[in-house]
């Protein structure tokens, strides 16, 4: 059986999700395919929390991108009328005295040098308002009002169920086995269930599994698996906002990031934006093993005493699509003509979903998009160096 649409997204996460709705929006007929149920609970945006956080170090382009971005989640807070991203402030905290050349110094310059007004914390400040913090373990740092987080999967939700409701046709149960093509342009995708879809343009937005669906990525762009947690405190009004806030520690350092009492989950979700491990998306288990558990109480014990012996009531290791640069990977496939990539968000890309699906658009239609400049399609030698300003590596 054939169908025919004028664009084929491959893919509902959020990547997925926005570009589809953003295509509809500029008059074109839409699919989004996708094995689901949708949110699908192994996509890299099905969560119950996500960072939205403006500071990447000397980075000012995604702190620019992503201070525009916040003002997107406010607008769908208002357009879904729930609230979706909660603006609740980040704590970025360090251990020694923020120093030049640091993630939390740079960042904090840059915040300034925006206009925006972080809060410098020393050890008391940090005592005295953010109270589950073990005393005298954390020096220095800010409190940020313009940060929080965003319910992820929840969103995937709201968009999905927006774009049906706007005639977007969600394909659930489906899985692209192929992009097809006839003389170097895409036609459409074939599935592994023996279907067929026709398109002038497909735009593929596979997470993880994207240089498993198109191996000439494999080069520069790998899964690589990342364990979360979530805890029940003894004390849940210790860890909810205000008296906790959306927190990194010296997360450069250690890779330890979290969340504050979730308010519809009612759990303290802790993560770790490090190395990863790498893992294949289709075969590869995703489990958080002994020796995580044991390194998130070693951390608990010196930084938020009154969790170290709380109950962990679920785990997850969930999917990074990592480009070896890890910005993230939007343009046109240099040999299929048709064919537009766009994943690589290496950990941090859900904050910017309210300009993903624009961004995507530009990129599938060919418009001049300055953003897209450092996204594009590109040449990475295997000693490439990760530039995520927050991330762990090793
Ligand atoms: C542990 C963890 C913590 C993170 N924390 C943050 C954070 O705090 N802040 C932040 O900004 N970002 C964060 N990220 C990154 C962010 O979640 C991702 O960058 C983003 O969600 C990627 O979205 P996506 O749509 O590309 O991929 P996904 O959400 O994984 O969606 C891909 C979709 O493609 C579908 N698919 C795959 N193969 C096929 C196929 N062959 N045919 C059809 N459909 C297919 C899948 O079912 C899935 O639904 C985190 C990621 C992880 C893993």
């Amino acid at each position: 059986m054939s169908q025919t649409y004028d664009v084929i997204v491959v893919g509902a996460g959020v990547y997925g999700t926005t570009t589809a709705l953003e295509l509809h929006r500029r008059g074109r007929r839409v699919a989004l395919i996708d094995p689901g149920p949708v949110p699908h609970p192994l996509a890299s945006s099905t969560d119950i929390s996500k960072v939205v956080r403006m500071e990447y170090g000397t980075d000012s382009e995604y702190m620019a991108l992503v201070d525009e971005a916040i003002s997107g989640w406010h607008e769908w807070n208002e357009t879904f009328g729930e609230p979706l991203y909660h603006e609740i402030g980040v704590t970025m905290l360090t251990r020694q005295t923020m120093a030049p050349g640091g993630f939390e110094y740079e960042s904090y310059i840059r915040l300034l040098e925006r206009g925006r007004q972080p809060e410098r914390l020393n050890s008391d400040e940090i005592s005295r308002r953010f109270p589950a913090w073990r005393s005298g373990t954390y020096h220095d740092g800010f409190f940020h009002a313009r940060a929080g987080f965003a319910e992820s999967g929840r969103v995937v939700a709201t968009l999905a169920q927006h774009a049906r409701s706007n005639g977007i046709r969600v394909i659930e149960g489906m899985t692209v086995a192929s992009v097809t093509t006839q003389r170097g342009v895409a036609t459409g995708v074939a599935t592994r269930e023996g279907e067929a879809f026709s398109a002038a343009e497909v735009v593929v937005c596979a997470g993880a599994w994207t240089p498993w669906l198109l191996p000439e990525l494999r080069a520069v762009m790998r899964p690589t698996g990342h364990p979360i947690f979530h805890l029940a405190p003894r004390e849940p009004e210790l860890f909810t906002a205000p008296n906790l806030v959306v927190f990194t520690a010296d997360v450069a350092n250690s890779g330890w990031y979290g969340f504050p009492m979730h308010p519809r989950e009612g759990v303290v979700k802790i993560g770790n934006h490090g190395v990863g491990v790498a893992l294949d998306p289709e075969v590869d288990e995703r489990v958080v093993t002994a020796e995580d558990q044991l390194q998130l109480r070693d951390f608990l014990a010196t930084a938020l005493p009154d969790l170290v012996d709380a109950p962990v009531v679920y785990t997850r290791r969930c999917l990074y699509c990592d480009t070896l640069d890890e910005h993230l990977w939007i343009d046109r496939h240099p040999e299929i003509a048709g064919l537009t990539v766009a994943a690589g968000g290496s950990g941090h890309a859900f904050k910017m979903a309210p300009l993903l699906g624009g961004m995507i658009a530009d990129a599938v239609e060919g418009h001049p998009n300055p953003r897209l400049a450092r996204f594009r399609w590109r040449e990475l030698a295997d000693t490439t160096a990760g530039q995520e300003a927050a991330r762990f590596h090793g």
